[in-house]
């Protein structure tokens, strides 16, 4: 392990923000390209987006975001919510699946994350919460950094 941090809030929509500013500052010190950068804060979003959106419901509870950085560059995020669960894993991360179509909800949350991380896991109990397990190599091994 070469880097790790913690960082413990609430399910307010303001905080997406601050989740993805948090990553891509622990994020720049080991000199990624800019694109790689945007890529992790889109998914970081989608996935806290969804702890405030689906998990809460409008409700206030914790989320939980964790990063590891390992010595081959390979960023590992985990984003931990205690909210209402995922009944059918498979299904909610089907592209265009979506529970909340009512509120323009276009159901690619799990896409964009698919697409911007190299490897993207859910574990979901119903009634006690999720935690989305994103990982990437942040740059290949004969850039410096
Ligand atoms: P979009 O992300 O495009 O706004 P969406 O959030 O519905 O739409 P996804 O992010 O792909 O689409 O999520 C698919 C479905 O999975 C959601 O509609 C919701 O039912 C469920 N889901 C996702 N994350 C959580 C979570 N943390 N807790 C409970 N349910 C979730
Ligand atoms: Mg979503």
């Amino acid at each position: 392990m070469n880097n790790q941090m913690e960082l413990v809030f609430l399910s307010k929509a303001e905080n997406e923000a601050f989740a993805r500013m948090v990553v891509s500052a622990f994020l720049v010190q080991e000199n990624p390209p800019m694109s790689v950068i945007s890529e992790v804060r889109t998914a970081v979003s989608e996935a806290v987006t969804n702890a405030v959106v689906h998990a809460y419901d409008g409700k206030l509870g914790k989320i939980i975001l964790r990063a590891q950085m390992n010595h081959e560059a390979v960023l590992t995020i985990d984003i931990e919510d205690f909210g209402c669960g995922i009944d059918d894993v498979r299904q909610a991360m089907q592209p265009f699946f979506t529970t909340q179509p009512e509120r323009e909800r276009t159901g690619i949350g799990f896409a964009l994350m698919q697409s911007f991380m190299d490897d993207v896991k859910v574990y979901s109990s119903p009634g006690s919460g999720t935690t989305v397990r994103m990982s990437r190599r942040i740059r290949e091994e004969n850039e410096c950094g």
